[in-house]
């Protein structure tokens, strides 16, 4: 496909649901990508990237942050508490704060390096096991505990649905918890299901594969 199709798909989406152009910003899931493909989104002026991991992130993004003015990294993916201080020297948005300690830990290192990125809460829509994320019935005590106990800068929430389950029961489900806690921005949206994600509200689209194919 690529990012002019998916650029077209999500303005085609942005006027069917009646949002405003340009009210969806496209993150660049670039995570185990060739180099040479995210390059050519660089060249083609495309500025928002997603990765999953902190340390990929390093190898690949330092260099290209000194060529390509304007770059706005998101980071995706778990995050371990001592790998914050890294991320927060790198990435300008983060998408899974999903516990406590983590929003002890950014907090102890924003005020330190001055520097508040913007931050989602990671929710578990689907109450998965092995998934990351805050039960959807913690969402309000812990966002309130994120902005008043920690100061953080909460810019909305994120989710992944299941993979067997259909996806709008939990946009739509992300959004009310979003709209409860007066959070305006939802990150959701993936390759598979960002056009109804996008009619759910979705103010960030992660789109990887159908940007730059299949992950080696
Ligand atoms: C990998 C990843 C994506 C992109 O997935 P695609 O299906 O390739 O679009 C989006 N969000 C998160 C959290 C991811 O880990």
């Amino acid at each position: 496909m690529g990012l002019d199709d998916i650029r077209e798909k999500i303005r085609i989406a942005e006027l069917q649901s009646n949002r405003s152009q340009g009210s969806v910003n496209l993150i660049a899931v670039s995570k185990l990508q060739p180099y040479e493909k995210i390059e050519k989104a660089l060249l083609a002026g495309h500025r928002g990237f997603g990765e999953n991991r902190v340390q990929e992130a390093y190898q690949k993004w330092p260099a290209w942050k000194e060529n390509f003015p304007n770059i706005v990294l998101h980071l995706l993916g778990p995050l371990q508490t001592n790998k914050v201080k890294d991320a927060l020297a790198l990435f300008d948005v983060v998408h899974s704060l999903d516990r406590e300690k983590l929003a002890r830990v950014f907090s102890e290192n924003t005020q330190k390096l001055g520097r508040c990125p913007e931050i989602f809460v990671q929710v578990n829509t689907g109450e998965e096991n092995q998934k990351a994320g805050i039960s959807p019935t913690k969402v309000d005590d812990f966002v309130k505990e994120c902005k008043q106990t920690y100061a953080l800068n909460i810019v909305g929430l994120m989710c992944i649905p299941p993979i067997n389950e259909e996806p709008a029961l939990h946009f739509s489900l992300l959004r009310k918890l979003a709209q409860r806690n007066g959070l305006k921005r939802l990150s959701m949206g993936m390759s598979s299901d960002f056009v109804s994600a996008i009619t759910f509200g979705s103010t960030d689209v992660r789109v990887g594969s159908a940007i730059f194919g299949q992950r080696t």
